[in-house]
């Protein structure tokens, strides 16, 4: 079966930064469970793995207008220290889930002043190619119910 919208996935896959660094590996656990055509994976990964099979092994290198994004300076911030009522204790490199205009997003704090607490929206992997090791595991057709929450059940996948 080769892989196509609305199908689940498995897949092993080591993570690459441009200096070779791993960043993220599915060695030793649990392979990663997808429902491809739903956006669970970065835009450019989906693509690279369309069409392919179970047994297949594949490189990828994706830049980051199809990864995590180009970094956008105007999602850095400074917000009153006083919207961070509760929290006694901020400091760089902290995250906190904030609203935006395009949904829940992860911000990191960068700079904390007396009164002014610096936040950037950017993805920790914005403006970075990221450089893929796939070995496709397993492809089947997804359950009526896993379409319909758009991601897989299961082993490696979201448990209810
Ligand atoms: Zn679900």
């Amino acid at each position: 079966m080769q892989i196509a919208k609305n199908l689940a996935v498995q897949i092993h896959y080591t993570l690459k930064n441009d200096a070779g660094e791993v960043l993220d590996s599915s060695e030793g656990s649990d392979p990663l469970s997808y429902l491809q055509g739903h956006g669970n994976l970065i835009p450019g990964l989906e693509k690279a793995l369309e069409g392919k099979r179970a047994g297949e092994a594949l490189n990828v290198s994706i830049p980051p207008e199809e990864a995590y994004g180009v970094r956008d300076d105007s999602l850095i911030q400074d917000v009153p220290r006083s919207a961070f009522q509760g929290i006694a204790d901020i400091q760089a490199g902290m995250q906190f889930q904030a609203d935006s205009n395009h949904g829940p997003r992860t911000v990191t704090v960068t700079k904390v002043s007396a009164d002014v607490v610096t936040v950037d929206g950017n993805h920790p992997l914005a403006d970075q190619t990221l450089h893929f090791a796939v070995k496709i595991v397993d492809v089947r057709a997804a359950s009526k119910e896993e379409l319909s929450h758009g991601h897989v059940h299961g082993p490696g996948g979201h448990h209810h």
